[in-house]
């Protein structure tokens, strides 16, 4: 079904985050296509100028598709946090970058967390939020959005996973994403949603 929308078979997933890529990849493993990334094309990663997760995927799937003629999907995500007002949301891996690390941006999560009015359990939720675009070569564009809800944990725990894996925990279960294997996160996760409507969206299109 996805085969059949992709000329030669083939797409580029239009991340340089090695984490995101794998994790793509590895949702798009049973639709028998050859999927690359662009790194594998040395492309530049464009500005994402959007305030929105959909318009920054757009951004970077048209990029790809554009420069390389070839099907591009883009993931656009974030973590937001309730009691820091949503943030750092669309801005997630500027924080990172701008704190320096993802160790230094989870503890400057966490002590915007302590200092929030009420830092209750309550406002310790939080959500993973991931956009999927799909720029075809006909100019057909197919997106979608996924969420996983859950609780800011500090401090953090596990080493699996990438970003703020290890200060999340999803509802109903004990472990952070980076405490759980590969997986089981995957089942619980944001990108896993987004990517099961995406492609419902593309099936209904056909
Ligand atoms: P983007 O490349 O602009 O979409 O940035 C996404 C940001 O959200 C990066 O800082 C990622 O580390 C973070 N992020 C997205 N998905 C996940 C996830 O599944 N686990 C942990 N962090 C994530």
């Amino acid at each position: 079904m996805l085969a059949s929308i992709l000329p030669d078979g083939k797409l580029i997933i239009a991340s340089h985050n090695k984490g995101k890529a794998a994790e793509i990849a590895d949702l798009l493993a049973p639709y028998n296509i050859k999927v690359m990334t662009a790194a594998d094309f040395n492309l530049p990663p464009p500005a994402e100028t959007s305030d929105s997760y959909l318009g920054n995927a757009r951004l970077k799937a048209r990029a790809t598709l554009a420069a390389t003629g070839i099907p591009a999907l883009a993931d656009d995500s974030g973590f937001e946090v309730m009691a820091w007002g949503g943030k750092p949301g669309i801005h997630s891996a500027r924080l990172a970058e701008e704190e320096g690390d993802y160790a230094k941006a989870m503890a400057r999560i966490a002590a915007e967390v302590s200092q929030a009015h009420n830092a209750s359990r309550q406002n310790r939720q939080c959500r993973m939020v991931a956009a999927l675009l799909l720029a075809c070569a006909d100019g057909r564009e197919f997106a979608a959005e996924g969420y996983a809800n859950g609780t800011f944990v500090w401090p953090p725990r596990g080493d699996h996973g990438f970003g703020y894996d290890p200060v999340f925990q999803p509802d109903g279960h004990n472990k952070t994403f980076a405490e759980m294997d590969a997986p089981t996160k995957q089942s619980l996760s944001h990108r896993h949603q987004a990517m099961h409507q995406l492609l419902a969206a593309i099936r209904h299109a056909q």
